[in-house]
């Protein structure tokens, strides 16, 4: 296809496929704000971007004010909202795109009238109310006065009201409806004065699967887009394909004995005389080092172990004393083949969660949209 062996598929109708689960569970009525940060979790932001937005998103969430920029300037044509903060200068380059931002307390209000007026520019913004993250966003006591703020600016609209939920993909997780309510009373509040909140948003993916009163106006999914749940305790009531598949290629075959150690460290020690494939990923391409002697990958459809310490642009894989694999074959990491590993299997192995590990997956390795 034009790249070189290892490269990332993104399987553009899995994501599409995600979406329309995501709408089906929530209802078509609901907003939707796709978590594109982190160049959409490692899928490509743009690409995904456009999808999205073809699909019917309304709206793009990103962490950071480049991230904004880049959609912007690459026209992908939904609003995007900055859900991070950032400084004065941060504020200047999102402002300019004409991205909708985030604002937690008075003071980082104030900077961003400051910014508006100096760019002549009116600006949407989303007050963010802290209910149980710990993060950002104002304590609920403190949120009619940063509303007012906002209102008595004059170059500011109050586009939205959100929060966001530390916990919601946890079983049996009240805490989550709690926040919930403890939100809504805060826009009560809001209301009471007479000003509109805007759009009422909190549901990430464990929202949007575990707790319907959390939907609201908007709903904010990020990793059940790219085919993942949050975490293995919540009930599968979607149904999500994994959207990338990480893959490479066996780069050189060696026939070696009993005892023969592989790799720095020499940490294993072929078992048998066997084939040893070498693999041309490393953990330079965001395949961690602490897969070491754990993972396995799939070729030709069978499941072999990584054996050894994964290297920075290579690793190595036991295929065993019958040779049934050859130089070029497609190697895949993780992916959405139930015969293969996936990125689910992956963060188990090494102690994380799946957006790590397609987060991870470095910007040396093309990505290949199908
Ligand atoms: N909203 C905010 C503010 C976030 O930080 C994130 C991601 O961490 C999301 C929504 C999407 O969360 P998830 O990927 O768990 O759906």
């Amino acid at each position: 296809m034009g790249v070189r062996g290892t490269h990332a598929v993104i399987y553009l109708p899995h994501l599409r496929h995600n979406l329309r689960e995501i709408r089906r569970r929530v209802g078509e009525g609901r907003m939707v704000c796709a978590a594109v940060k982190a160049d959409a979790y490692g899928h490509g932001a743009v690409r995904v971007g456009r999808v999205l937005v073809e699909e019917g998103v309304e709206m793009l969430g990103v962490a950071t004010p480049e991230e904004g920029a880049e959609l912007v300037e690459a026209g992908v044509g939904a609003r995007v909202l900055l859900l991070g903060l950032t400084d004065g200068a941060g504020l200047e380059l999102a402002v300019e795109a004409g991205v909708e931002l985030a604002v937690g307390d008075r003071e980082y209000v104030r900077e961003v009238v400051r910014v508006a007026r100096a760019k002549g520019r009116r600006v949407r913004v989303h007050v963010e109310v802290d209910t149980g993250m710990g993060r950002t966003g104002c304590a609920p006591e403190e949120a009619v006065g940063v509303v007012e703020e906002v209102e008595g600016a004059g170059v500011l609209e109050l586009a939205g009201m959100w929060t966001h939920f530390p916990s919601s993909d946890e079983a049996d997780d009240g805490f989550t409806e709690a926040q919930v309510e403890r939100f809504l009373q805060v826009v009560g509040r809001v209301r009471a004065r007479g000003i509109s909140p805007g759009l009422l948003h909190a549901a990430n993916s464990g929202g949007i699967i575990g707790h319907p009163p959390s939907w609201l106006d908007m709903v904010r999914p990020g990793i059940s887009l790219y085919g993942y749940y949050p975490s293995e305790e919540q009930e599968r009531t979607l149904s999500l394909l994994p959207v990338m598949e990480f893959v490479s290629q066996v780069v050189f075959l060696k026939k070696v004995r009993k005892g023969t150690p592989v790799s720095y460290g020499r940490t294993w020690r072929a078992p048998r005389d066997t084939w040893i494939a070498t693999v041309a990923a490393g953990y330079a391409d965001g395949y961690s080092r602490l897969l070491s002697s754990r993972a396995e990958v799939l070729i030709r459809g069978r499941r072999y172990p990584v054996v050894g310490r994964v290297c920075m642009d290579q690793f190595m894989v036991d295929v065993g004393p019958h040779l049934e694999v050859a130089r070029y074959d497609r190697v895949v990491l993780f992916g959405p083949d139930p015969a293969g590993p996936s990125a689910e299997e992956l963060a188990r192995l090494v102690g994380t969660i799946p957006y790590e590990i397609t987060c991870a997956v470095s910007r040396r390795v093309p990505r290949v949209y199908v």
